[in-house]
């Protein structure tokens, strides 16, 4: 994995030597998708200890990712019409990108569907059941809160002993690089264990914190009552279901449509799988989500999408922005496809 300071440079030397511009037209594929969390306004700008502001952006970001994609003639579609465009390709002249939002925050509702609303541009919103109903571990944040609220903390995590001062900022980033590995390295209901007795430890409301920062089921479904959203699903609980058995993975894909689709009163399309990145979501879950019968599904795998992914329509790429590089000319180098064509060795498909 490259370094942010090394993807910041390569990113700054393809802007500035035209790079992207010149292989635009080889690299930047049918299309892409766009992958966000959190939008609110000072997101993005890491303030103090605050190790997971890389998954927020501000609303005006977002506003100016929507134009600089309309300027660079890309048709703005619903996650619905992906399919289409991947199969018929010659029918499109246009590229078109497609915007995706993970998990079903609320600053979603709040901040970025006006955005969305502004420009005319669809969306598309990743649920999973347990963190709409506040049941859900969001275990990345809890893990900040735990190390944010502590002057010390004497732990044990996957057989390692951490017995760290946390006092000050510096030292809480420590802790977090330390920890943070840790926890999301153990087997994903250990992980979610461990994160509640944590929690409990420290006298923080795990289910408050879910509740306070996810949209409900009736928000879920006015949010959907614009003709602009379509929700998807995200499994049950958040779970990188390559990490569980064939039926838990089972159960937590096609589970998890069943029930957004019930609390919406429609069928559900389309899945994201949590993480998404290779250790996540491999081949047999994309066959999973087939079976399950959805008509598309999206990893975090880096790339644009080709004609070649109409036969791999359920491990799409994505392009996830990052809080990190909230700079216009980062998003332009990554649709041009040219850094991801380096970083997947050229290779236009990666579903293995
Ligand atoms: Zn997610």
């Amino acid at each position: 994995m490259a370094s942010p300071a090394l993807l910041k440079t390569c990113f700054e030397v393809m802007h500035f030597t035209g790079a992207s511009r010149l292989f635009r037209s080889q690299f930047q594929g049918v299309g892409v998708v766009f992958c966000l969390h959190h939008v609110c306004p000072g997101g993005g700008v890491e303030r103090g200890f605050s190790p997971n502001y890389q998954l927020e952006y501000s609303p005006d970001f977002l506003d100016s990712v929507i134009s600089l994609v309309r300027v660079r003639g890309y048709d703005l579609i619903s996650v619905g019409d992906v399919k289409e465009r991947i199969t018929n390709p010659a029918a499109y002249k246009r590229p078109f990108a497609v915007f995706t939002l993970d998990d079903g925050y609320r600053d979603n509702m709040i901040h970025a569907a006006p955005v969305f609303r502004k420009h005319d541009c669809p969306y598309a919103i990743y649920v999973c059941p347990r963190i709409a109903e506040g049941t859900a571990e969001i275990w990345w944040r809890a893990l900040e809160a735990i190390i944010a609220g502590s002057q010390r903390l004497d732990i044990e995590i996957g057989g390692v002993r951490i017995d760290v001062e946390t006092g000050e900022d510096v030292q809480k980033q420590q802790a977090w690089k330390s920890i943070f590995p840790l926890l999301k390295a153990l087997p994903e209901y250990e992980q979610r264990i461990w994160i509640r007795e944590a929690c409990e430890q420290q006298g923080i409301d795990l289910g408050a914190y879910c509740r306070s920062v996810a949209m409900n089921w009736d928000e879920l479904r006015l949010l959907n009552s614009d003709p602009l959203c379509t929700i998807g699903a995200h499994t049950l609980n958040h779970y990188a279901v390559a990490r569980l058995s064939e039926d838990d993975a089972r159960r937590e894909i096609a589970d998890s449509g069943r029930i957004v689709g019930g609390q919406l009163g429609e069928v559900i399309q389309t899945f994201a799988f949590p993480y998404g990145d290779e250790p996540a979501a491999g081949p047999r879950d994309f066959a999973i989500a087939k079976d399950a019968g959805y008509v598309c599904a999206l990893t975090t795998r880096k790339g644009v999408v080709f004609p070649e992914h109409a036969s791999h329509l359920h491990g799409l790429p994505r392009v996830m922005l990052s809080g990190r590089y909230q700079k216009l000319r980062y998003v332009d180098a990554l649709i041009s496809g040219t850094p991801l064509a380096l970083l997947n060795r050229f290779r236009r498909v990666n579903v293995s």
